[in-house]
């Protein structure tokens, strides 16, 4: 079947670069495959326009097609005019009719491939600050939608230009390595679309952010907070969220075991010997805490209610307390007479 590329447009033998596009443009939009879903002779008629609008939308291939006719890929001396491939087949074509038919970017379009992302970020804060519950601002710098275009990558000018997109050529290299008419402009080549400066193009500014994050009283040691769209922004504008990841400064008294606390506290060899009282700090001030006679070194005593506040809870943890027994160093002589007659008594017993 002889194939008759301006009779396939629909277009006379002169018809010039802007008819040709524009017969192109309206033939696609009729029988392009996301258009006539399951139509096999709409796709074959897709394919014949879109192989005709490649060969009559190049000047070369043109003036090879308008000598040697359909066979001018041969009759053109090795010339470097592939043959043009489609592939239908197995999904993908999915935004090929938005990447075909756009005429500029829409409203609320970005460039593509610029993604949203979480982000974490991590604070210390003292244990006492998250036993009561606190907060913190945090200062960063993260992926922003562009103000200067709202993102589209785009700034529109008083008067058309050659399009940015193109180049002025009109068309652009689409997913099957075809011409097809350009994004920017539709094909015409002019445009009053400009890349916008701010961003160069790519919709989305490093932008510097100050977030206040609310720390709940006994928040988990690394438990993450997720501060909403508060990531980097990407295409169409979605943006990540902001996890914070809270962490407790390590303290010099306390160590906390979910919500309970650790310590260790000082106790004279006569206080674990005889019994008597020692002053353990928590976090809310100092306690007097009882020593039963023959108290061991490394006892643990358990102070209930006196460790961290229990996560949206009013009650609390507890607060173990290990004795560390401290053994006289330097005794005087009245002391030393003493631990003698002691060392005496237990010769006997
Ligand atoms: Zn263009
Ligand atoms: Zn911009």
């Amino acid at each position: 079947m002889a194939k008759d590329f301006y009779k396939v447009l629909g277009v006379s033998r002169s018809a010039d670069d802007k008819t040709i596009k524009s017969a192109y443009r309206k033939l696609a939009r009729k029988y392009h495959p996301d258009v006539n879903p399951g139509d096999k002779a709409a796709e074959a008629k897709f394919k014949e326009i879109s192989e005709a609008n490649e060969v009559l939308s190049d000047p070369e291939k043109r003036k090879a097609y308008d000598r040697f006719g359909e066979n001018y890929e041969n009759m053109s001396g090795g010339g470097d005019f592939g043959g043009v491939n489609f592939d239908f087949g197995g999904g993908g074509i999915g935004s090929i009719f938005e990447q075909f038919f756009h005429t500029a970017p829409a409203e609320g379009s970005r460039p593509k491939g610029v993604e949203a992302k979480d982000l974490t970020k991590e604070i210390i804060v003292p244990l006492e600050e998250i036993d009561k519950g606190t907060s913190r601002t945090l200062s960063y710098q993260v992926q922003d939608s562009c103000k200067s275009c709202d993102g589209t990558g785009f700034v529109r000018l008083k008067s058309s230009r050659t399009c940015p997109v193109c180049q002025g050529s009109g068309a652009q290299r689409g997913m099957f390595g075809m011409s097809q008419p350009c994004e920017g402009c539709g094909g015409t080549g002019k445009s009053t679309l400009e890349r916008c400066p701010t961003c160069s193009g790519d919709g989305v500014v490093l932008s510097n952010k100050r977030v206040e994050v609310k720390i709940p009283a006994g928040i988990p040691e690394g438990r993450k907070l997720r501060v909403p769209g508060r990531g980097s922004v990407g295409a169409n504008g979605r943006a990540g969220d902001l996890y914070v990841v809270v962490k407790a400064e390590k303290h010099f008294q306390f160590e906390r075991k979910g919500d309970d606390l650790e310590t260790e506290v000082p106790v004279s060899l006569t206080t674990a010997v005889l019994g008597g009282e020692v002053r353990v700090p928590t976090l809310r001030g100092t306690l007097t805490m009882k020593i039963n006679e023959g108290s061991q070194p490394g006892q643990t005593l358990r102070l209930a209610n006196q460790g961290m506040t229990k996560l949206n809870s009013n009650q609390r943890g507890d607060l173990f307390v290990k004795l560390k027994i401290a053994l006289p160093k330097n005794l005087t002589p009245e002391q030393r007479e003493l631990f003698e007659q002691m060392a005496q008594a237990e010769v006997k017993a």
